[in-house]
């Protein structure tokens, strides 16, 4: 089992789907994972909080650590491999429906 999760959380880190968006003018940062299909994104707050269904309802009650998000967010890191973005602050609502389709599945 934490093999799997090390395995998909290092194919994240390498397809670059852990990207950091930066929003301007507002300068608000939002640290997210794409889903696999790159329709859904996940919120993290690194080492901290995931907003996918498995930080929230497994693993965080039973106190068993962290989902694959998080820990690709720790490869992403260590490796270089956080995609940065810049988007303008009107496009906010674009990434929170995603991040909802994140949190509905
Ligand atoms: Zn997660």
């Amino acid at each position: 089992m934490n093999e799997d999760i090390n395995r998909r959380a290092l194919r994240a880190a390498l397809d670059e789907r852990v990207i950091e968006v930066l929003f301007k003018p507002s300068n608000y940062k939002l640290c997210l994972v794409k889903s696999r299909d790159r329709k859904a994104l996940y919120l993290i707050y690194p080492d901290r909080y995931c907003s996918c269904t498995s930080f929230l309802f497994n693993l965080y009650k039973k106190g068993k650590g962290k989902c694959y998000h998080l820990k690709a967010y720790e490869i992403a890191i260590k490796k270089n491999l956080i995609k940065i973005i810049e988007e303008k602050d009107e496009n906010f609502e674009k990434y929170f429906v995603k991040i909802l389709m994140g949190i509905l599945r």
